[in-house]
């Protein structure tokens, strides 16, 4: 990663994401994978921007992408002229314009959502066909779909690209993996000459999951798709907060609101400006750690709305202006979401509309 420039002190706290790692990370998955790898940018790119993450990805050739939200899709069409765009939350009434003014591909996942898409485009706009497998969430079921293979209802949704998800991917031991593999296997061949796609990040290391066109998100944004193994991705993401004081404390004194912390000794707090309001959870309050100087030191007590306490007692880095690091270095967002009781996801995806992001790689 090259060096960021200084912390723009009009807000105390700086994302940092690297795009050549985002890149690099398409390509081991493409690579691990063996197929043509689409990216998954829905939640504005896991939260690192599809304004800049979206170009980055089509200059090193990607060309198909999936979002959530139809507003997203017509967001990723603002930054990706030509780019193949499909929405994986299918068809909402009422949406069908806005589907056909943008060039975005609805995930159809029902009956009625396909024949709305059928009157309304005769076939000749493109759509996906989502083929639930197991998650009971969007998606024709199993019997449905062989049952519906080769009727002219399948003809007039223009299908292109056949789907399903995995319940467990991240899981390689679940056996619903192989039952799922084995499901989209025989949707497939009732429906020859379509594009197929079942793997997302973890899938992309799943024996057989690999099909014509993978499918990862997080992993792209670094997020580790092997839990339990050393992470293939790099990371993308770094998170720093500027020290807005630094004082000493007696034992016995508190920290925050409720005062959740008391000093068993001696101790030097440093306040960080950054809290819950920038997206940092506050379910990681007396659990997760910053790093000062490359030391670790504790959160303390509450995390506030718009600051957090560290103490620094070992940290001889921190003073005023120093910055600490909270996502970056040996706290990946696997281990900050694991801090707060979460995932990785929901850190990348809560990281807030006040940052200022910079942009490196
Ligand atoms: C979010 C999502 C993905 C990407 O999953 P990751 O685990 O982030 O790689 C792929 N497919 C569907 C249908 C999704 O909803």
């Amino acid at each position: 990663m090259t060096e960021p420039k200084p912390i723009d002190g009009a807000h105390g706290a700086r994302l940092t994401i690297d795009l050549g790692a985002i890149v690099a990370n398409w390509r081991i998955l493409a690579d691990r994978g063996g197929a043509p790898c689409a990216a998954v940018v829905k939640a504005d790119a896991y939260g690192c921007g599809i304004g800049r993450v979206g170009p980055a990805l089509w200059a090193a050739g990607c060309r198909t992408f999936f979002v959530a939200h139809l507003s997203e899709g017509v967001a990723a069409r603002a930054v990706l002229p030509e780019a193949a765009i499909y929405v994986l939350n299918g068809l909402l009434p009422g949406t069908l314009e806005a589907y056909a003014a943008h060039g975005l591909r609805p995930v159809l996942g029902s009956v009625a959502e396909m024949a709305d898409w059928a009157s309304f485009s005769a076939g000749r706009r493109p759509a996906a066909l989502h083929v639930d497998t197991g998650m009971n969430r969007l998606g024709l079921p199993v019997p449905e779909a062989l049952e519906l293979a080769g009727t002219p209802g399948i003809a007039a949704c223009g299908i292109d690209l056949l789907l399903s998800h995995f319940v467990s991917a991240e899981k390689p031991e679940d056996p619903v993996n192989a039952r799922q593999i084995a499901d989209f296997a025989r949707v497939r061949a009732a429906y020859p000459g379509l594009l197929a796609s079942l793997a997302n990040s973890s899938g992309v290391f799943l024996d057989g999951a690999g099909h014509d066109l993978l499918r990862p998100g997080y992993a792209l944004f670094g997020g580790n798709p092997r839990p339990g193994f050393i992470n293939p991705m790099r990371p993308v993401v770094r998170l720093e907060a500027l020290i807005a004081q630094v004082r000493a404390v007696e034992t016995g004194a508190t920290a925050g609101y409720n005062g959740r912390w008391t000093a068993p000794a001696p101790s030097r707090l440093a306040t960080l400006s950054l809290g819950y309001a920038d997206g940092f959870p506050r379910a990681i309050s007396g659990r997760g750690q910053a790093l000062v100087g490359g030391v670790p030191c504790p959160i303390l007590g509450l995390v506030s709305m718009d600051l957090i306490i560290l103490d620094v007692t070992a940290a001889p880095a921190a003073e005023r202006g120093a910055t600490a690091v909270l996502i970056g270095d040996s706290l990946d967002i696997d281990t900050v979401g694991q801090a707060a009781g979460t995932i990785g996801y929901e850190i990348l995806t809560g990281l807030g509309s006040r940052y200022v992001r910079t942009y490196v790689g």
